[in-house]
């Protein structure tokens, strides 16, 4: 029994690193090949994760696409700008007015900073939401530049994470109108099923109206289909739709149902932590591979990428091998490590 955990965390931990790897791998040919730097030291690219339809795997993008930027050495930062909290209680926080949260933010009570917590994983962080956000739709609505509100208070945060992952609520109220003036472009997941168009040309049009007005640079940063299908003739027919429809901007990665994408935020843990061989991990890693392939060059000195930091869980290698900035904490501190509050700025700068 005891060899068998073991053997179990000795699997998964090869599987998270040859995942690292390829990531890792990925970057050091981009850019030893274009003799450009890396993106490691770049301003953040802030990605809101938007679609007005309810869902349609928006959260379950946010959550997974952040841990697996994480998983790849990348500081990234998820806000969670949804009133349901889910990407919240997803990573393991359990509802608690108290903290301070994304509501804070809008509403100038708090700092971005103030509202940072640590997580699981070593290069995510997350600032969460709370119910009372749904008020600030109505507080705001006199308010002055209160589009601008998400993007100023996250201006200081910008520099010290590569990715800010935004999740957006079903609508087009304030709050994802925020998200969108924040952001730098728009992941939109889809369904693969008959109606998946149905009202993307509402959200198209929302895109295309805050370029014109509060944010010229958002782009669309892809569409991603989830719980998709491949074996279903309708599924096929959807993505061949919205092939011609979206062009290149479709994400060759496609989202399967998969059962643990779904049991994952019940156990506050990302899917990649929580089961990282299953198809809905594998998945959500294949995309950040595909995002961060997309990015635009950046133009900041190349820190070395780090090879050697490995997931290797104290148990298997001995606790003292066991690396400080070790991607996956180890078993003993999970749990705990979900709830602590952070983090002054200089233990969180890892690789900046
Ligand atoms: P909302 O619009 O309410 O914010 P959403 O767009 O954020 O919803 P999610 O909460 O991510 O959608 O997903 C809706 C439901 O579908 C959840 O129960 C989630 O666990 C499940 N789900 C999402 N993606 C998958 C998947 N690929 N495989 C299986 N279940 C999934
Ligand atoms: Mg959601």
């Amino acid at each position: 029994m005891f060899l068998r955990e073991h053997l179990d965390w000795f699997c998964t931990s090869i599987h998270l690193l040859a995942q690292h790897l390829s990531i890792e791998l990925i970057f050091e040919a981009k850019y030893a090949a274009s003799g450009s730097a890396s993106p490691y030291n770049s301003m953040g690219r802030v990605i809101a994760v938007a679609n007005q339809k309810g869902g349609v795997g928006k959260t379950t993008t946010a959550i997974n696409l952040a841990a697996s930027f994480a998983a790849a050495e990348v500081n990234t930062l998820l806000v969670d700008c949804d009133p349901q909290s889910n990407a919240t209680s997803g990573l393991g926080f359990v509802k608690d007015p108290e903290r301070v949260s994304s509501y804070h933010l809008l509403m100038g009570a708090a700092t971005a900073e103030e509202a940072l917590l640590t997580t699981e994983l070593d290069q995510l962080w997350l600032i969460p939401s709370h119910k009372n956000l749904i008020g600030a739709n109505l507080e705001l609505v006199d308010a002055d530049g209160r589009e601008f509100r998400l993007r100023d208070a996250l201006a200081p945060l910008r520099d010290r994470f590569q990715f800010v992952v935004l999740d957006c609520p079903p609508a087009l109220d304030l709050l994802t109108l925020n998200a969108l003036v924040a952001a730098d472009a728009v992941l939109i997941p889809m369904q693969g099923e008959y109606f998946a168009l149905e009202g993307i040309s509402e959200l198209l049009d929302t895109i295309e109206r805050i370029r014109g007005a509060l944010n010229p640079e958002l782009a669309i940063e892809g569409v991603v289909l989830t719980m998709f299908d491949k074996r279903a003739n309708l599924a096929q027919q959807v993505m061949t739709e919205l092939e011609n429809f979206f062009g290149e901007k479709l994400c060759r990665t496609t989202v399967p149902r998969n059962i643990r994408l779904a049991e994952a935020p019940s156990h506050g843990k990302a899917a990649l932590v929580y089961d990282p061989r299953s198809k809905g991990a594998e998945s959500y890693i294949k995309l950040a591979k595909e995002i961060i392939e997309r990015q635009p060059l950046a133009v900041s000195p190349q820190p070395a990428v780090n090879l050697t930091t490995l997931a290797v869980p104290a148990q298997v290698v001995g606790a003292e091998e066991q690396s400080a900035n070790s991607t996956v904490r180890t078993e003993e501190h999970k749990g705990d490590a979900a709830v602590e509050e952070i983090a002054p700025a200089a233990k969180m700068d890892k690789s900046a």
